[in-house]
């Protein structure tokens, strides 16, 4: 590891707990939390909005611009949906949070989604996307999927996370 402390991605279909996760995990370990979904709303990093798919269109690469310097540092807990247009050199630990499909619908019925948005989300879950593409994108090593159905579960994945990465940091040592 190049980096004194590591950087953790925390991907997943909407719903399954990223940014719950991704803030305790943070919290426990003194790192940053970074919400990419957050940045591209906030320092427009998008070219605009999608109708149909009712989000910003990403631009990646003012999205990889803007999270370089941060990410060169470490010790961030990085959140979005999607994992395969970083640079696979950024993390040293990709988690990929799983949820069980009626879970999944009440959060998302729950968020206020649109009929359309839940039932995508749900079946983009179902084809296990996201973990498909973290397979494809990083060393099998370093992705790690885990369930997020209860909070136990959230409680679970927390310390085992924050396990991991010490882990790392006294090897590092
Ligand atoms: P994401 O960032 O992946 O879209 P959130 O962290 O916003 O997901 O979580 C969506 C909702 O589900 C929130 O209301 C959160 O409290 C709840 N939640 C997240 N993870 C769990 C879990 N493991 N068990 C129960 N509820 C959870
Ligand atoms: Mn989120």
């Amino acid at each position: 590891m190049s980096r004194a402390r590591p950087n953790i991605l925390i991907t997943g279909t909407p719903g399954t707990g990223k940014t719950t996760t991704s803030e305790m995990v943070a919290q426990e370990l003194g790192f940053t939390h970074i919400n990419v979904g957050d940045w591209v709303r906030e320092k427009a990093l998008h070219s605009g909005w999608n109708q149909e798919f009712e989000c910003f269109n990403l631009d990646e690469d003012k999205v990889c611009d803007a999270l370089e310097d941060p990410l060169a540092e470490g010790g961030n807990v990085v959140d979005y949906h999607g994992c395969d247009f970083f640079p696979e050199r950024w993390f040293d630990l990709v988690i990929v949070l799983q949820t069980n499909n009626t879970q999944l619908f009440d959060r998302l019925q729950k968020r206020g989604y649109s009929a359309k948005k839940v039932s995508e989300n749900v079946e983009c879950e179902i084809m296990m996307v996201v973990m498909e593409e973290a397979a494809e994108s990083y060393r099998s090593e370093i992705v790690k999927p885990l369930p997020s159905d209860t909070t136990d579960d959230l409680e679970r994945n927390v310390a085992t996370i924050a396990g991991w990465v010490r882990g790392m940091m006294g090897a590092a040592r």
